[in-house]
Parts: structure tokens; C-alpha cells; sequence
């Protein structure tokens, strides 16, 4: 597995081309072994959490981005089970309205950066403002342009300021994405989950695939890395997830903080 997550970076200025990437990419790693291996990370991730927020200095920042289907919501649900829910805050970020649609793009983004010793987990993300903001021509070219420098020194800004960040992209082919719309339409415990836009979004995949891959290319950064997760296997999707999860805190190198007192001189009744 550790060999696979190096080929799932971008490295920094690598273009990219999903046409060469393979959704369906298992790495070598075999499904009936995966169920262990999860299992082993999100206890390893428990861990890890509990030092963040004890060290309290420092805060994890997770970026979910992936076409509509792409599993952004299960990866939340099976890779963050097991975390602490005080020490978790989830943000979806959907069309921007009243206040946030009275700030600049992101005023809404900064203030959900997760404050130190928690993981913030971001639905979405300031990238929408790079990808349906660019595809449905919501703003100039000359505006979105200069977004991708935007969007890395400000997170530059905030990796500076303590908080580590790790951006997945979901990468599912059109036609797993068609499997998972029919699912939504003929399972009704899974109707809620449809909307009309997303088959007038899916025509535009390829113009979003364009879209992707420069968001790819351009902020893929040392300090805040962006990763494709190929993504029609939900368990394998779920485990290069938690694995690199895991590895980014590991590299952190959190301790305990030092007691405040020295408790062995401590008594009481
Ligand atoms: P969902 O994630 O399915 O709840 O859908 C949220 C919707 O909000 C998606 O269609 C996003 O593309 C859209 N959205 C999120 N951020 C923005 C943004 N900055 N501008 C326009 N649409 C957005
Ligand atoms: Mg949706």
C-alpha cells in the first residue's frame, strides 16, 4: 500500500491527463485484504487524533473534491468513522448564498478552517470556485484565472499558521457515474440523493475533466498536495483515503503535551 500512495500524488507543475489514470486501479492490493488493512488505519487514525487534540497547536485540513457521484459523502462516512466527533468538523460547501454571496470567494472557506487540535473536513471545497464556477462561465476568465495562485498562497498562508493540508480527488469514470445515478433513481432509500442538475451536469464532463485536471496542475503544491484517488472501487477509495490520512499525521511527528503539573507530587482525598 505504501508504494501505491506515492503514485496517487501530484507532484507540484506535474500536468496531468485523466485519460491516463485508470478509475478502476486497485494497486495491487486485493479486496479481501483491504478489510484488515482499513480497519488497522482507522484505529490508527483514532490515535492520531487524540495527539492533535491534545497538542491543540496544530490543525488537519482534508479537501473532498470529485465529480457528483464520486463518493465524497461515503468517503466522509466510512473513512471518519471512529474519530472522535468533538474533534471533527464537516463543511459542505454548495452554491454560495446571502452573506457568503456578499464576500469574496473565500471568506466562507477561511472561516471554516478547522481550529487547532481538530481534522476539518471539507465537502467541497474553494476549488468549486475554479470548477462549476469555470465550466458554467459564472465569472470571467480573467477573474477564475487567477484563482489557482489565489487559492495556494492562501493556503500557504494558513499551512504557515499550523494547518497541514490533504486534498483528494475522487476520480470515478462516466460510466461508474451512470450506475451510481441509476442506483439513486431506483432505490428509494437513495432517491433523496438525486437532483435533475446532475444529469445537466453530467453533459458537461468533459469540459469538468478540463477543469480537474488544471485545478491538478496548478495547485498541487509541496505544502498542500493534492491526490487522485481513483475512485470506482469504493473499499479501495476508502483505503488509499485512510492510509494517506494516516501517513500525513504520522509525518506531523504530534506528541503528548507536557503535563501541567508534576503529577507525580500531586495528592488529594
Ligand atoms: P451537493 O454537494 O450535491 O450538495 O451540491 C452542491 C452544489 O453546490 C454543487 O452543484 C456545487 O457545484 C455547487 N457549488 C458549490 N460551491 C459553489 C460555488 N462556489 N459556486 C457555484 N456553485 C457551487
Ligand atoms: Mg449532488
Amino acid at each position: 500500500m505504501d508504494h501505491a500512495i506515492s503514485q496517487l500524488l501530484v507532484p507540484p507543475n506535474q500536468k496531468i491527463r485523466l485519460a491516463d489514470i485508470d478509475p478502476d486501479d486497485t494497486h495491487g492490493v486485493k479486496k479481501e485484504d483491504s478489510k484488515e488493512i482499513l480497519k488497522q488505519n482507522l484505529k490508527r487514525l483514532s490515535v492520531l487524533q487524540y495527539l492533535l487534540y491534545a497538542e491543540a497547536r496544530r490543525a488537519l485540513l482534508v479537501v473532498l473534491q470529485g465529480i457528483d457521484a464520486a463518493g465524497k459523502d461515503g468517503t466522509i462516512r466510512h473513512v471518519m468513522t471512529g474519530l472522535n466527533p468533538q474533534g471533527v468538523r464537516v463543511t459542505p460547501f454548495k452554491v454560495p448564498e446571502g452573506e457568503e454571496k456578499r464576500h469574496d470567494y473565500l471568506w466562507r472557506v477561511h472561516n471554516a478552517v478547522p481550529e487547532y487540535g481538530q481534522i476539518g473536513i471539507f465537502n467541497r471545497s474553494h476549488y468549486e470556485d475554479v470548477l462549476v464556477v469555470r465550466v458554467h462561465n459564472l465569472v470571467p476568465e480573467s477573474v477564475w484565472s487567477e484563482r489557482y495562485r489565489q487559492i495556494n498562497e492562501f493556503e500557504r498562508i494558513l499551512e504557515e499558521n499550523g494547518v497541514t493540508i490533504v486534498k483528494f480527488f475522487l476520480y470515478i469514470s462516466k460510466d461508474e457515474q451512470a450506475k451510481r445515478f441509476r442506483a439513486r433513481l431506483d432505490d428509494k432509500q437513495k432517491n433523496w440523493k438525486f437532483s435533475p442538475d446532475d444529469v445537466k451536469e453530467r453533459s458537461y464532463w468533459d469540459a469538468y475533466i478540463k477543469a480537474f485536471e488544471d485545478m491538478l496542475r496548478e495547485c498541487s503544491t509541496r505544502r498542500a498536495p493534492w491526490y487522485v484517488i481513483p475512485a470506482n472501487h469504493k473499499w479501495f477509495r476508502n483505503l488509499a483515503v485512510s492510509q494517506i490520512l494516516v501517513e500525513t499525521l504520522e509525518t506531523m511527528k504530534i506528541s503528548l503535551p507536557k503535563p501541567a503539573a508534576d503529577v507525580s507530587k500531586i495528592r488529594f482525598e
